[in-house]
């Protein structure tokens, strides 16, 4: 896509401080960090987000996911490691290429201010959300 700041970063038509290459995936340094190690990994074949990212290149990309983690956690002894993927405005997804987030983990009070407000859900009423995800498999 020549009009996507990703796919211009995969080209080396814009520049990265890169991590990790191959045929499928590219990681790269996240430009303000959340932290100190915050990396994205990306698909080299473009898919604005999850919804439209064929099988084929999630086996791909997620394949490399604990390679690059584990990288991270050698470097830096993180105490913990978030992986996130905004897909959507609403969710926070600033960039249309598909990118994961690898998050490390310092302190459970830096850096990362998730919030993460659970609701009560009876069993009937989580037997019917589960019935509405699978009948759409
Ligand atoms: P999102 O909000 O879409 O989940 O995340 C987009 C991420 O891309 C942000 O964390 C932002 O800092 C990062 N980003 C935006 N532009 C650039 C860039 O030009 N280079 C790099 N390395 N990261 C970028
Ligand atoms: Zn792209």
């Amino acid at each position: 896509m020549s009009d996507c700041l990703f796919c211009k970063i995969i080209d080396g038509s814009i520049p990265s401080t890169k991590i990790y290459e191959d045929d499928h995936v590219y990681a790269f340094t996240d430009i303000s960090p959340v932290a100190k190690g915050h990396t994205l990994l990306i698909p080299k074949h473009h898919c604005q987000d999850l919804f439209e990212m064929p099988e084929e290149v999630a086996r791909n990309l997620y394949a490399v996911a604990p390679k690059i983690a584990n990288a991270i956690k050698a470097a830096f002894q993180p105490i913990g490691l978030n992986t996130i993927n905004n897909n959507g405005a609403a969710a926070g997804q600033t960039v249309f290429h598909y990118h994961l987030h690898f998050i490390p983990r310092y302190d459970e009070k830096e850096g990362l201010g998730l919030i993460w407000q659970t609701q009560k859900y009876s069993a009937e009423q989580l037997a019917e959300v589960a019935e509405s995800i699978k009948a759409n498999l």
